[in-house]
Formats: structure tokens, C-alpha cells, sequence
């Protein structure tokens, strides 16, 4: 569970009772807690290389507000993202947030939990009839500071009031005890990010195990939330196709041990093959220096992204062998579920 070795208020943050909540759960643990006037301002962490002040970035938590409530575009996993938290404690050589957060890796909490819901009404009542889709994890894990904040719990449960409203989120961490017990209304779908033992072996750090994960999953499934998996990122290396397989096979065998006859078993799988952008290239080198991460541009193809920066993809017949894996297997090994897209 993630424990800060530092902790930074925004002044305005105390003015919400989450913000209050936590500074006295701070001050009863004992945790020193400075103020700055904005989380831009926390610089001078320590650390003289870029490696380590990368890792005490992440072991910073900034408490603040929210103050951009125009929420941005999702594709293609939701319509909208839905700004709880930002950062992630995990040390994954190959995340997505060395493109968005760079040289500014530390967990951000926001204590405007409230105005963020209302924003999202606004943006369901906005679209109606038509159903809204926000996902929770587009800069962020967000169970991993459920902990201290709850504001995945509140979201669940406001969602589950909402017709036209649904809400998902994606993560590593394995702390649902918290999630079990909230109304969901299953307008919540959580999935839980995995990858082969190689991969996880090689890149991943800081973050629980794929077999805790999977546990984890199992108790979200059995408390009634539709739950799905997202392997990402998908690597091509020796013998990816079997070991790709052995995970689905590994995940489809618990699956069916714990489920009862006539059990909907609408499980979803999302398919994101590895990328990189030349900022995340140049942002991987400088913390990860050894890294054996695949980021020879002149193996990839070239493509603008919805954000306006270009990234560095598989080619095309990738695509195609990596469809011709999880397109058949994941119907043949859940019935029911169903690959939601391979980008
Ligand atoms: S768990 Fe996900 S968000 Fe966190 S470091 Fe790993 S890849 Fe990045």
C-alpha cells in the first residue's frame, strides 16, 4: 500500500473536509506536511541523479484541487476522463505516464471530489439520450490512494444513481476490501492491468503481483462489478504468443472454478500493444538507464496521436498476428467476454 515519504497541501485544499480529513490523518500519524501554493511549485526534491529524484517524485503526494474541470477526451476507452487523482506509485519502465507527467511523476490528490462529480453530470445531462462512459485511469491509478482518499468509493456509489452514467477505471494495485461493500449498480466496470511473467519480470516494479491482481479481480467479480482485463502493454519477443495464452488460460481457469451456472460472464479484455513516444524514450532512458525496453524507432511505424504528439507503434502485420491471437481465444476461454478493441 502506498505510504508517502512526503507530504504537500495546496492552502486552498483545506478549505474541502476531504482536505481537512487528511491533514488531521496526517498529523495524528505524525507525517510532516509542508504547504505550497501550487503543486508546479514542489521542485527541489531530493535526489542527485535522475533516477532517484524520479523515485522520490513517487514517493510524493501533493493534496490539492482540482482546478481544470474541462475533462478531456478518452478514446478509446470512454468518452471522457474523470480527474481523480494523477500519478502512480508503480515504477513500470514502460508507462504511459513518461509521455504525460515527464519530469513531474508525484501523486496528486484532489479534495474537490464533489465539484468533479457535478462536472460529470453536467457532461452526462449534456449528452443525453445518449449513454457517457468517464474512465478514471487516463493519468492515473487510482486505487492506489483509495486508502486515504475514498474518492473511488463516492464515485462508485454516484454513479450508481446515474441512468445514463458510467464509470470505469484501470489498475495494478489490489486494495478493493474498501469497494466491496459499495453500491454499484454495476455502472462501474474496474479492470485489472496484467502481463506475462517476462514482462512483468523485466519492466514492471513496485506494483503487486499478477497473481494478487487476479485475486483481486476475482473478488470485484464475485461482489458483482463487471470486470474486465487490460493486457498492456503487449510486447512481441520470443515465444509472446504462448505465454500471452498461458495468462488468459491461467485467468479462464479461476474464472470457472468460481463462477455458478447461468453466471454472466461478460468480461471484457483491452488490448494495447506497446508504444512510445520520443519524450517518453528520452524520459525512460534518463530514470531507467539500463533499460532493455524495445525503443528502436526505425522497428516501428510512425503515427500522430489524439494529444498531438506522434508515437512509435508495432507495424501492421503485428496487428494482425496479435488478432489472430486474442480474437478467437478470448471468446473460446470466456464465454460471454469479449475483446473491446486492439489499438
Ligand atoms: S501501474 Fe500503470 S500507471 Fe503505474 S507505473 Fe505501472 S504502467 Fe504506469
Amino acid at each position: 500500500m502506498y505510504i508517502p515519504h512526503r507530504i504537500f497541501f495546496e492552502k486552498d485544499a483545506l478549505e474541502y473536509s476531504l482536505g481537512k480529513k487528511l491533514i488531521d490523518r496526517f498529523q495524528r500519524e505524525g507525517k510532516a506536511v509542508k504547504y505550497t501554493s501550487s503543486h508546479n511549485r514542489v521542485t527541489l526534491l531530493p535526489g542527485d541523479t535522475p533516477p532517484k529524484r524520479f523515485l522520490e517524485a513517487k514517493r510524493t503526494l501533493v493534496v490539492g484541487v482540482r482546478r481544470t474541470l474541462t475533462f478531456a477526451g478518452c478514446k478509446p476507452s470512454a468518452h471522457y476522463q474523470l480527474p481523480l487523482t494523477t500519478g502512480c506509485p508503480g515504477l513500470c519502465q514502460y508507462c504511459y505516464l513518461h509521455t504525460t507527467l515527464g519530469p513531474r511523476p508525484y501523486m496528486r490528490l484532489y479534495v474537490n471530489v464533489n465539484e468533479i462529480l457535478e462536472q460529470a453530470a453536467q457532461y452526462i445531462q449534456s449528452r443525453l439520450p445518449e449513454e457517457t462512459y468517464f474512465e478514471g485511469s487516463a493519468t492515473s491509478d487510482p486505487l492506489a490512494l483509495e486508502h486515504y482518499s475514498g474518492s473511488l468509493a463516492r464515485t462508485i456509489n454516484f454513479f450508481s444513481g446515474m441512468e445514463k452514467g458510467f464509470f470505469r477505471f484501470a489498475t495494478k494495485q489490489t486494495y478493493v476490501k474498501n469497494l466491496l461493500k459499495v453500491k454499484h449498480n454495476g455502472k462501474t466496470q474496474v479492470r485489472f492491468s496484467i502481463n506475462t511473467p517476462k514482462i512483468v519480470q523485466d519492466y514492471e516494479g513496485g506494483v503487486p503481483q499478477v497473481k494478487e491482481r487476479i485475486r483481486a479481480a476475482l473478488a470485484m467479480k464475485k461482489a458483482g462489478y463487471p470486470v474486465g482485463f487490460l493486457i498492456a502493454p503487449v510486447f512481441i519477443y520470443e515465444g509472446w504468443e504462448k505465454e500471452y495464452l498461458n495468462l488468459l488460460e491461467e485467468i479462464s481457469s479461476l474464472w470457472k472454478a468460481n463462477s455458478s451456472p447461468g453466471e454472466n460472464n461478460d468480461t471484457t479484455f483491452e488490448i494495447i500493444a506497446h508504444r512510445f513516444t520520443a519524450r517518453a524514450k528520452k524520459n525512460i532512458l534518463s530514470v531507467f538507464p539500463h533499460s532493455s525496453l524495445p525503443l528502436e524507432e526505425k522497428e516501428r511505424k510512425f503515427k500522430y496521436g489524439q494529444f498531438g504528439y506522434g508515437k512509435y507503434l508495432y507495424s501492421p502485420d503485428i496487428y494482425q498476428q496479435m488478432k489472430e491471437l486474442f480474437l478467437p481465444t478470448v471468446p473460446r476461454l470466456f464465454p460471454g467476454g469479449e475483446v473491446s478493441y486492439i489499438v
